[in-house]
């Protein structure tokens, strides 16, 4: 122990050359280097030089896999916010390449010659989607949300004495928590509002709604129950009829639909009826408002429709600015809209839940004559693939795997070893196999899965 407490730091420069190409800019090796050595200084000895070494080139190894990158999802989970959501359809991306690499009319008008309105097509495009009034976008559903209930309740920023107008009924069964650290009674209460739950978590009946209706209340939220799904004694009233009570009591009625599915989903086998947009307005909501990148399958983005008015209000609200899309968004969503409003949309989360069992099959088959002489064993399995993103839990949609069960490695190694790769490869792990849903691999990934998985073999 003696020798190692005299042990020097090692210079910097002496590092960097042992290392080196580490395979991201030079400042943020130095960066790496110094930080580790740092640590050293504080530590009570000093490893042997390769030691230390060895122990920065797996820091830098790690913050080169943390760089933003394609990978293939073998999950089975369609939209995997871990994953980035919805894979962007081809005309789409065309649409973000053409507007982002040069000058474009996003605030002007061509035919005055001057400025004009930001996303104008946009908003009307997704108005008709939407059977409404008018539609805006903001950037994602949470700030919708929060958009909608700073505007409508009186945070008391105005100044005017009492009463404030900023409770918001919501039922008890709707108090959700969507994905990580997303709380419905966090944001009411983060945006000035007052939370006013009726009911109880499995029944509310329109007369809840009714008896908290007082001066106070802002609005009436309704939450979709996206991620998961109440069976058995369970009661809410029909859209209609709290859409009636609430134009009597003239409070605005919102619904927090989620997802925003505009295909028929009942349509799919396996799945469930998902509410759409139009319907629910058509049921008699005031505003609606979705994610741009969970079943619609565009960007990220908060999609708000509904009467015109209430629409018009927002937009006008100073914050409405702190949340607006840029302009690769807007491109992007923009195709999306065109491609639903042209009929047979060809997106990817789309095709995905349409590609048959026989087509899956015959992948499957070819990946496996493809990966003979392997050290594994290469077969076809079942799979169940799953919308994700908070969307339809109780739907299946039965899928076809690739399970790999390697010679002598332990499946969850060999599955490391397939994240590790260039192009990583994230399966998951049952009864000894590494299962690989063909449904969520694109088809033009197929050759660069098997040099994956061979190198995965190899490495
Ligand atoms: C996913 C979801 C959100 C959050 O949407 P983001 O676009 O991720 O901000 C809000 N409400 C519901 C019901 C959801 O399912």
């Amino acid at each position: 122990m003696k020798r190692s407490q005299l042990r020097a730091i090692p210079a910097v420069e002496k590092v960097l050359q042992a290392l080196g190409d580490a395979g991201v800019p030079r400042p943020l090796v130095l960066d790496v280097v110094r930080r580790e050595l740092a640590a050293l200084r504080k530590g009570k000895s000093v490893p042997e030089f390769e030691a230390v070494v060895a122990q920065i080139r797996g820091a830098l190894r790690d913050l080169r896999s943390s760089r933003i990158r394609p990978l293939i999802n073998g999950t089975g989970i369609l939209i995997h916010t871990n994953f980035g959501r919805a894979p962007l359809g081809e005309r789409v991306i065309e649409a973000v390449a053409q507007i982002g690499a040069h000058y474009n009319n996003l605030e002007y008008g061509l035919a005055g010659g001057r400025r004009g309105g930001r996303a104008a097509y946009l908003e009307n495009s997704l108005a008709v989607l939407c059977g409404a009034e008018a539609a805006t976008v903001v950037n994602n559903n949470a700030a919708a949300l929060v958009l909608i209930l700073r505007h409508f309740c009186d945070t008391g920023q105005s100044g005017k004495s009492a009463p404030r107008k900023n409770e918001v009924i919501i039922s008890r069964g709707e108090l959700v928590q969507i994905g990580g650290g997303f709380r419905i009674p966090d944001i009411l209460e983060t945006s000035g509002a007052r939370l006013r739950e009726v009911g109880a978590t499995n029944k509310t009946t329109l007369r809840d709604y009714a008896r908290a209706i007082c001066r106070e209340t802002a609005l009436i939220l309704k939450v979709h129950r996206s991620n998961f799904f109440m069976g058995g004694f369970v009661e809410s009233p029909a859209p209609e009829e709290i859409g009636a009570l609430a134009r009597s009591k003239k409070v605005p009625f919102v619904e927090d639909l989620g997802s925003g599915a505009m295909i028929e989903t009942e349509k799919i086998a396996g799945l469930e009826h998902e509410p759409t947009p139009a319907e629910v307005i058509r049921r008699g909501v005031d505003l609606v408002c979705f994610s741009g990148d969970k079943l619609l399958g565009g960007p990220q983005a908060g999609i708000v429709a509904g009467k015109g008015k209430l629409i018009d209000a927002l937009k006008r609200d100073p914050f409405f600015r702190a949340l607006r899309c840029d302009k690769l968004i807007l491109a992007a969503l923009e195709a999306t809209a065109e491609a639903y409003l042209c009929g047979e949309p060809n997106l990817p989360v789309l095709r995905m839940l349409r590609m048959g069992e026989l087509e899956l099959r015959a992948r499957a088959q070819t990946l496996c004559d493809a990966l003979a002489g392997l050290p594994l064993r290469a077969t076809i399995g079942a799979g169940q693939a799953q919308i994700g993103g908070g969307t339809l839990p109780r739907s299946v949609i039965e899928s076809v795997t690739l399970d790999l069960a390697h010679h002598s490695l332990p499946p969850q190694e060999f599955a490391a070893r397939l994240r590790d790769q260039p192009l990583p490869v994230i399966g998951y792990v049952v009864r000894g196999a590494v299962k690989l849903d063909l449904r969520t691999i694109f088809r033009d990934q197929d050759a660069a899965l098997l040099a994956a998985i061979r190198a995965a073999c190899n490495s």
